[in-house]
């Protein structure tokens, strides 16, 4: 069985020039020695204005193909560069992943009058005056692309609330008034209902939106090819909606069909909610573990290094998790900025890349680059996906043991020659700690890849060796 590598192929700063899916046909081949089995990729439709990382929907059917919002190209490209780059991709066996983002839509083509009532932003429950007559953007008829895939027509009946009323002065939560009208259930209970995130919400209890947005998905999935999604914003999306998606795309594109979710929330409780509401149908990214990552870069030796699984869903749901260390939204300068420090990166991804459960996502900016500044952590990712690709294999025999050293090993298999990897985290002083390899190891000589440590180590007849790691330091030692 391969050890399977996801990439978060963006980060919230790339240049507006159209070149992304070039970049990242060209890389496929690259990602592909370097270890990586799929990609999720940004989201590929037409924003609100060209420089949107693509979160700001106007037309999902809009992959760059049409003159929308004064482009036909999106922040990252056209069309046909993006289907020539997923080709490239399954050329080089990686898999792809599409950013789906349902929850909202702006950039409406024309304002509407209806009945809406403000609501209190802390408690959406809250109503604030009485229902007036507002004049809001929620009016969508692509001209652009007219009837090309679909025709549907997107107006304020298919939204819960908005904050496109724009009067002077004034920037207003409403929930839109009307048979049915509501915020949704089986959404987070943040806020009072945190169906409403930001611009037009969709109305996913509307029966006519949840056949289109279904159609929807399975038109991009089979459109380009992919081999799964990433749902965005999964906190404000009805959670029955999200089970007959993923059971519709399923029936369309095979029981193995990718889908992992993003449930913003250091929680764990709240995660496991969530996925006993969807079925455990999909994955879901490791916030708890990230958040714990965090702390523990902030905290230093004063972090307890013991407790770092502690309440993650990589513990409590091992096959569902997606574990990672950064993404768009937790760099600095985002609306949810939490990012790792930099000393702990390497300790981070040195977990999450060899550890035996989880499916590790790497970010962009940590491999690459950050606003162009190349990330100095690319060559400790480059070593760690080769010892996960060659190296991690056999089972996990855990070594939590100290609040400053913390170590894993894995015992390696027969399938994968010279297979097995002992690690070690520091946020302390200098250390050793005693890890047994397994006696298939004895008397085999290791050494230290990341340049840690300088010596090599033999392992003792019975399994064992002292294995060494630098204070504040990650230390993976392997066979010579
Ligand atoms: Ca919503």
């Amino acid at each position: 069985m391969k050890n399977g590598v996801m990439m978060q192929y963006f980060e919230w700063n790339l240049p507006n020039d159209g070149k992304l899916w070039t970049q990242l046909r060209e890389d496929a081949r690259h990602l592909h020695e370097a270890g990586v089995t799929s990609v999720w990729i940004p989201p590929a439709y037409k924003a609100d204005e060209q420089r949107d990382e693509g979160y700001a929907v106007y037309d999902l059917y809009d992959l760059g193909e049409f003159d929308q919002k004064g482009t036909v190209r999106t922040k990252y490209g056209t069309r046909s560069e993006l289907e020539e780059a997923v080709a490239a991709l399954h050329a080089n066996q990686i898999s792809v992943y599409l950013d789906t983002v349902m929850n909202q839509k702006t950039g409406a083509d024309y304002t509407e009058r209806f009945m809406a009532c403000e609501v209190d932003p802390h408690d959406r429950r809250r109503l604030i005056g009485e229902p007036v007559e507002v004049e809001g953007w929620t009016g969508y008829t692509f001209p652009g692309r007219g009837d090309t895939y679909s025709d549907f027509k997107w107006h304020w009946y298919h939204f819960t609330g908005t904050d496109q009323v724009y009067e002077p002065g004034k920037r207003a939560i409403y929930l839109i008034q009307g048979e049915g009208k509501a915020w949704s259930e089986g959404v987070d209970g943040e806020n009072g209902n945190y169906d409403f995130l930001i611009f037009n919400d969709v109305d996913f209890d509307h029966p006519d939106v949840a056949a289109e947005m279904k159609r929807w998905g399975v038109w991009i999935a089979e459109t380009l090819h992919a081999d799964g999604m990433r749902l965005d914003a999964l906190k404000h999306i009805k959670n029955t909606f999200i089970g007959e998606f993923i059971r519709t795309l399923r029936e369309r594109r095979g029981k193995e069909f990718y889908a992992v979710g993003e449930y913003w929330s250091g929680d764990f409780a709240s995660l496991d909610a969530y996925l006993e509401a969807v079925g455990h149908q999909i994955d879901l990214f490791d916030a708890p573990l990230h958040f714990r990552l965090f702390e523990a870069s902030q905290k230093g030796r004063d972090y307890d290094l013991r407790t770092l699984l502690d309440d993650t869903l990589v513990r409590n749901y091992p096959t569902l998790a997606v574990t990672f260390v950064d993404n768009h939204d937790s760099q600095h300068g985002s609306s949810l900025a939490s990012q790792v420090e930099s000393w702990f990166k390497p300790l981070a991804y040195g977990l999450i890349l060899l550890m035996k459960e989880g499916y590790p996502c790497i970010f962009y900016g940590d491999y690459y680059s950050v606003a162009g500044e190349a990330s100095p952590h690319r060559t400790i990712l480059d070593i760690l996906l080769q010892a996960r690709r060659t190296r991690a294999f056999g089972e996990q025999i855990d070594y939590f043991d100290h609040p400053d050293t913390v170590g894993f090993v894995r015992t390696g298999d027969a399938e994968h020659a010279d297979s097995g990897v002992a690690v070690l985290l520091s946020n302390g002083d200098d250390d050793a700690k005693e890890m047994s390899v397994g006696e298939r190891h004895a008397g085999e000589t290791w050494h230290e890849i990341t340049g840690c440590i300088g010596e090599e180590i033999r392992i003792g007849d019975d399994g064992k060796a002292s294995f060494r790691v630098q204070g504040g330091k990650l230390a993976v030692w392997t066979k010579r």
